[in-house]
């Protein structure tokens, strides 16, 4: 397990994932009744972007750095800021200054969104990282952090007794067969718990592995598969992460009309080459074929 996200935190790539994740949890908490999210690849949950690790690659100026620019210059339009505004709020309440050097993780960020009745489940296979996580959360009676394969968490812990949940799977795709593992894990959860709402983070590096996997994922036959995928560049002739994508299983109904208008701008800022550009398309409908 070589993979350590402090390289990557708050790169453009987290930013997208970050933000939908937020949407998503701002629908859920439209119903009273309680919700859980299980995060079955967390990472620390906090990083320091001035830390040894995010210095040396810098990502994440090209990232939230960028993207709180725009927000502090107010150069974002209302509807727009209004949506991001969960998002930007946590970032920011884990800095004491304007400057933002501390970015939450995808355990944290869900945390500032809970309520009381709701509850978050964060694996993390790494033994080191597991306890800086479980630090974050001592004394947290709403949140349990796990050591576990957080793919096995796709069958262990569904369906999750609230009957109501989001799970975030977040691989860090440093071996080969995440993709595979993605389909077989979502087939599997999704028939002990149809009615979640899933969501899957994916590379956008090699475009045939890419379109392989939405065919596998059409092929399972689960409806309401919605695609979104941003890239900053036009893709690159060696593998580089070119653009950031992600699966959402049974989206609110609201997201597709979320993200028409957050992607563009996430483009526009984001984007380094005129070949930047984000596609947001169902794999399957409902109701479709199947
Ligand atoms: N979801 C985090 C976020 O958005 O802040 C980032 C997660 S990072 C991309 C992937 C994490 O998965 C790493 O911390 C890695 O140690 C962990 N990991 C790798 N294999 C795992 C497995 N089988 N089960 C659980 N965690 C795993």
């Amino acid at each position: 397990m070589n993979y350590r996200h402090a390289y990557h935190a708050g790169n453009f790539a987290d930013v997208v994932k970050h933000i939908i994740l937020t949407r998503i949890l701002e629908y859920m908490k439209l119903k009273d009744a309680a919700f859980r999210v299980i995060d079955t690849h967390a990472g620390i949950g906090l990083y320091d972007l001035m830390g040894p690790e995010a210095a040396k690659t810098i990502e994440w100026k090209s990232g939230i750095f960028r993207l709180m620019e725009a927000v502090d210059n107010n150069e974002l339009d209302a509807e727009t800021t209004a949506l991001i505004a969960p998002f930007i709020n946590a970032v920011k309440a884990e800095n004491t200054t304007s400057d933002i050097r501390y970015y939450p993780g995808s355990p944290l960020l869900t945390r500032h969104l809970l309520r009381k009745q709701d509850r978050l489940s964060a694996l993390e296979l790494h033994p080191n990282d597991v306890k800086t996580l479980a630090k974050l959360f001592d004394g947290d009676y709403q949140v349990r952090v796990t050591h576990l394969d957080g793919w096995l968490a796709m069958g262990a812990h569904l369906p999750p007794k609230e009957k109501r949940g989001v799970v975030l799977v977040d691989p860090p795709f440093e071996i080969g067969g995440e993709f595979d593992r993605l389909v077989s894990n979502l087939a599997k959860a999704h028939k002990k718990f149809s009615g979640g709402t899933y969501a899957l983070w994916y590379p956008v590096k090699d475009h045939r592995e890419v379109k392989k996997f939405h065919q596998a994922l059409y092929d399972t036959g689960i409806q309401k598969i919605m695609v979104a995928e941003l890239s900053i560049r036009a893709p690159s002739l060696e593998p580089r992460l070119d653009g950031t994508g992600m699966i959402i299983v049974n989206p609110p109904y609201v997201l597709e009309k979320e993200l028409k208008l957050i992607l563009p701008m996430l483009v526009k800022l984001l984007c380094e080459d005129k070949g930047a550009g984000y596609r947001l398309n169902w794999i399957r409908k409902e109701g479709d074929g199947a």
